[in-house]
């Protein structure tokens, strides 16, 4: 029993390396169609730029999955749509390497606008 691994912690395993296989491939791409764009190939960086932005949309779901954010004010704990957060000012530190504690959120319950704490699953 002890080797056992609950399948939804193996869900988890495979959801985290999906997240950033397909983070990085969305990297390379938009790479490419950078170097597309300075030859002056505008149908290539408009196929690598397409394909990186639908690989961006699909794996910002799954970065954020499981996220819940506390409001300091009233305490309620909340999820958020992870396509919002993406934009945020939070989102930033995380694409730098450090992972971001606190983003500016406003609470549904209060609506105050605050430096909400993540809470990772
Ligand atoms: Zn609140």
């Amino acid at each position: 029993m002890k080797n056992k691994k609950s399948p939804r912690s193996f869900l988890d395993n495979v959801c985290t390396y999906v997240t950033i296989i397909l983070g990085s491939l969305s990297g390379i791409l938009f790479a490419f169609s950078i170097v597309c764009a300075v030859n002056h190939s505008w149908t290539e960086f408009g196929i690598y730029l397409a394909i990186a932005i639908v690989l961006l949309i699909i794996t910002i779901p799954l970065m954020f999955r499981g996220d819940i954010y506390k409001c300091p004010k009233c305490g309620h704990e909340f999820k958020i749509n992870p396509y919002k957060l993406f934009f945020t000012k939070g989102m930033l530190c995380d694409l730098e390497g450090t992972p971001t504690k606190y983003v500016k959120l406003k609470c549904p319950k209060c609506h105050s606008k605050d430096y909400c704490k993540r809470r990772w699953k």
